[in-house]
Parts: C-alpha cells; sequence; structure tokens
C-alpha cells in the first residue's frame, strides 16, 4: 500500500495498492492532465531518487518561502511565517525531507498549517505529522481533500483567528473555499494570497481568475466581492504562491486591479 503522489498537482492520495486511474484534482477545469498523460510517484520515491532539495528563502523578519529544486508539480512555495509566539506554515509543498524538518524545527517548529485551496494539499498530512501541527482548511473544499487526516481540521464561516497576530478569510473564487492569511504585524499589515488572489507580471497588479493555466475568469460580481471583503483588511504587503511580493501599497493594488479587471469584463476597459 502507497501514498500515491500525482506527479502533475503534487496531491497525494489516501493508501491504495495500485495508483489511482486519475486525479480528481487534475481532471477539473482548474487544472489538467498533460499530453504525456496521468503519472504517479510516492514520497519515499522522490527522498530516494536525492534530485530534491528544498530551497529556504529569506524574504524579511519573520518570513521565509520554501521552494523545491528541481521544480515539481505546479512549483508553489509554502511559508513559514515566524510570528509573535505562533510559528505557521502557509500553503505547502510536496517534498518533504529530514534537512526540512531538523531545518523549520531548529526555527521553532510549525504551530498550525494553513491551505488556501486544493492546488496546495500536495503532502500536507506527511507535514502535519512530521511537524504535529492541525492543518486547517476551509470546510467549502472538503471533498478536495484527497488524503484524510484527523490532524485536518474543517472550519467554516468567513473568519478564523489563529492568534491574536494571525487569522485566516475565506474570499472563495478560485475555489469556494478560497482561503487567504492576513497577519496583523508592527508594521502595516500582510496578506498571504496563494492563488486567490494573484499578482500578475506587471507586479503592481494583481487578477482573479477561476482557472489560471485554462484561463477561465470569475464572474465581475465575484470580483466586486473579494475586493470589498479585501478592502476592511488592513495591509501594505501582498505575498503570492510564487515568491513574488507586492511590496508597497499592496491594499490599493487590489483595488484598482478588481476595478480594471470589472471594467475589462464589462467591455468598458478597452476597444475591440
Ligand atoms: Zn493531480
Ligand atoms: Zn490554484
Amino acid at each position: 500500500m502507497e501514498n500515491y503522489i500525482c506527479v502533475t498537482c503534487g496531491a497525494q492520495y489516501a493508501l491504495s495498492s495500485e495508483p489511482p486511474t486519475f486525479c480528481d484534482i487534475c481532471t477539473d477545469e482548474r487544472q489538467y492532465v498533460p499530453d504525456a498523460g496521468q503519472k504517479w510517484t510516492t514520497l519515499a520515491n522522490m527522498q530516494e531518487g536525492k534530485s530534491f532539495t528544498n530551497e529556504f528563502v529569506y524574504q524579511e523578519e519573520g518570513v521565509y518561502s520554501i521552494t523545491s529544486k528541481p521544480k515539481f508539480a505546479i512549483g508553489q512555495g509554502a511559508y513559514f511565517i515566524q510570528s509573535e509566539g505562533f510559528n505557521m506554515l502557509w500553503d505547502c509543498i510536496t517534498y518533504l525531507d529530514d534537512v526540512t524538518s531538523r531545518k523549520i524545527k531548529e526555527m521553532g517548529g510549525i504551530d498550525a498549517i494553513a491551505i488556501s485551496h486544493p492546488h496546495y494539499y500536495s503532502t500536507q498530512v506527511e507535514w502535519a505529522e512530521v511537524f504535529d501541527a492541525p492543518i486547517y482548511i476551509h470546510e467549502n473544499d472538503q471533498s478536495w481533500v484527497m488524503r484524510e487526516s484527523d490532524k485536518i481540521e474543517f472550519w467554516s464561516g468567513k473568519k478564523l483567528k489563529l492568534s491574536e497576530e494571525i487569522s485566516l478569510h475565506c474570499l472563495g473564487g478560485h475555489f469556494k473555499g478560497g482561503t487567504i492569511l492576513h497577519w496583523k504585524d508592527d508594521n502595516n499589515g500582510k496578506l498571504f494570497t496563494g492563488d486567490i488572489i494573484q499578482i500578475v507580471p506587471d507586479s503592481q497588479w494583481v487578477s482573479f481568475m477561476y482557472s489560471y493555466p485554462n484561463l477561465i475568469p470569475l464572474p465581475a460580481s465575484k470580483v466586486q466581492n473579494m475586493a470589498e471583503y479585501v478592502n476592511e483588511l488592513s495591509f501594505d504587503r501582498l505575498y503570492n504562491a510564487f515568491n513574488k511580493v507586492i511590496r508597497e501599497n499592496a491594499h490599493s493594488a487590489v483595488q484598482k486591479s478588481a476595478k480594471r479587471y470589472i471594467d475589462a469584463i464589462e467591455g468598458r476597459l478597452f476597444d475591440i
């Protein structure tokens, strides 16, 4: 019996003697099955191959990104967040080895894991077991959890406060349970948004898609609603899932980007 991992999205599945026939996450229109077809691996295979390492990059005080090299599956980074008395893993990556766990334990370990949406569930249960930490997932995305665990705590509603400084907010959009993390720090506050609010190549702007690989937009009303919710949060900086950061004025970047998105989709932004 193995916990098979989908090579395209990095999600680990419940124990089975044979690999699953297909990956539920990749057959959904927010992901894709590559032309070469569905492939599976296991964490033990990845560790034995010795080709992967996890790179820690210091972003600012209390924030490290952790990304696997070479790129695996979607290629996102996780963030290790050291807030006052409370360490978090925000989003998750598939590859985990002893070097990674030792390093994080030396930095104080992990009190809680929270995941923005199913594309980053990866090997969340392995991480939760190694660090003996709960995983917070919004209940709207419960059906996307491919490996169940009593470490997973499904939460409901719009907001979950995890500590004095850290709270989770469900914005929906990309996924119904799409969640962002708000850190009310000593500066002006930070948002960690996964793919729920996506920084685009012109990095003073963001976008909000239903499917990024298949370029399927969200309705204007949903984006309006997400922007109104985020408008109430105090933050100046925003991190996405790919080590991109809006360092300053992220609050206004989200508002002007939502307006541009809605103007575009409702035919007011350009003549064509
Ligand atoms: Zn997959
Ligand atoms: Zn995604």
